[in-house]
């Protein structure tokens, strides 16, 4: 018998799916701020360290917070009522009854254990699905507990997890991309640029989140997270860095700014990692960027500024050794990952089957069923031609949010096909039934 409380939890994440689909698609009819986010994410680090001279648009938040029109925008710089109206059509997709399954008499293939699950059979892949941002944020726990379990040690190197604080006292009135973008900004030059860090840090792995102000609409509480592997860190020293790092990253925006703080610092806080309170730690680093919840409080025009950006920001980066460790594993086939095998306590007590898989129908290759793989254990199909994204050819004019809407039906109908032989295949014991009432 398929569980009546996994069906229930796909309910509940399905209605706060639904109901940030119908903000989306507000937000598309309102429009929206300028466009900051693309401009922002597109100028790569790289150009920096080049030396590169920074676009002229940058500076446009700073216009925008003298209440000045930016006049030098790229034509493109508004977020595209149409992509952010296919986009909840993606997540309406991808929270439909036909879509979502619970599970029964699950084998875990170890330990014989049998138990219940629930997942989508089609992911749509986005920040704004309750339905996807979990599987996003246990694929991050994933990378993280393997960058910790196989980094080598090194003399006077320790694990130390860091919380960084980005005052809001000068944010009223940027919009949330370009508040985002100055704490990204400060991390960037913290990480990459202060000769404190790189005396004093072999590697790190940051992500972001935010919270949003209860009596202040429009200001949105920023701190980056970060696990850091390497000496010493002194407090005070890391403070004075971290300060002058947003004090940087302000200015890029024309903003010259002043802590607000009593020695004029801005805070950080310090905290060791050991083997026994790593999980903690990893769950704290991973959760999500913000509860989806916290979309249906956020102004419609910052909701499709965040939604017209073709990649959702990059919440969770690696860097230094970090980086180095974490590219031994690919995150979409964690079984080569030691942590990934399931044992009694370690399996995830939601069985996500989707987490392992990149299931987005444009970029990657439709999953074959295992019973038409070849007996070589390594098999993989050969790759597809990539298909250039929706959201670049909606944002191109290429096809309007109406005829990908037809596209992508197709599209999804093929990759439940697939998902439910292949799910067949791996679980031949289980019962498998859809919100819709259809069992397979
Ligand atoms: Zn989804």
């Amino acid at each position: 018998m398929v569980d009546s409380i996994q069906k229930a939890k796909l309910r509940y994440k399905q209605q706060l799916s639904a109901a940030v689909a119908a903000r989306l698609e507000t937000a598309a009819a309102v429009g929206s701020q300028p466009h900051f986010g693309t401009i922002l994410e597109n100028h790569s680090p790289a150009n920096h360290l080049a030396g590169e001279r920074e676009p002229a648009t940058v500076h446009s938040a700073a216009n925008h917070l003298a209440g000045e029109q930016p006049t030098n925008e790229p034509e493109n710089s508004q977020p595209n009522g149409e992509t952010v109206r296919a986009l909840a059509y993606r997540i309406r997709a991808c929270n439909q009854n036909q879509n979502l399954f619970a599970a029964a008499d699950l084998h875990n293939a170890e330990t014989g254990e049998l138990y219940a699950g629930r997942g989508s059979l089609w992911c749509c892949g986005s920040r704004f699905c309750s339905n996807c941002v979990g599987r996003l944020a246990r694929r991050s726990a994933k990378i993280a507990e393997f960058v910790f379990a196989n980094q080598p040690a090194k003399p006077f190197h320790d694990w130390r997890f860091v919380v960084f604080t980005m005052p809001d006292n000068q944010l009223a009135g940027l919009p949330l991309t370009a508040q985002r973008a100055v704490l990204y900004h400060a991390w960037r030059w913290l990480s990459t640029k202060s000769e404190f860090w790189k005396k004093k840090v072999a590697g790190s792995i940051k992500s972001e989140e935010f919270t949003i102000s209860a009596e202040r609409a429009n200001v949105f509480h920023f701190h980056s997270n970060a696990l850091v592997f390497g000496y010493f860190l002194d407090e005070k020293l890391l403070k004075i860095e971290w300060t002058r790092a947003l004090k940087i990253s302000f200015a890029r925006f024309g903003i010259v700014w002043h802590c607000p703080t009593k020695n004029g610092l801005a805070d950080v806080q310090i905290s060791r990692v050991s083997k026994s309170n790593f999980k903690q730690t990893v769950s704290e680093l991973c959760k999500y960027i913000t509860k989806p919840q916290d979309w249906q409080k956020i102004p419609a025009a910052a909701l499709a500024d965040v939604a017209g950006n073709p990649r959702f920001f990059r919440a969770f980066e690696l860097q230094g050794v970090c980086r180095t460790v974490a590219r031994a594993i690919r995150p979409n086939q964690p079984e080569t990952a030691p942590q990934s095998q399931p044992t009694a306590a370690n399996r995830q007590p939601d069985f996500q089957p989707n987490a392992d898989q990149n299931a987005y129908v444009h970029t990657k290759q439709i999953i074959v069923p295992n019973f038409l793989l070849p007996p070589e254990r390594n098999w993989k199909p050969p790759p597809r031609p990539r298909r250039k994204s929706w959201f670049l050819r909606i944002s191109a004019g290429e096809i309007t949010a109406n005829d990908y809407k037809t596209e992508l039906s197709a599209d999804i109908e093929n990759a439940i096909y697939f998902r439910k032989a292949q799910l067949r295949a791996k679980f031949p014991f289980a019962e498998f039934e859809t919100l819709s009432g259809e069992t397979f």
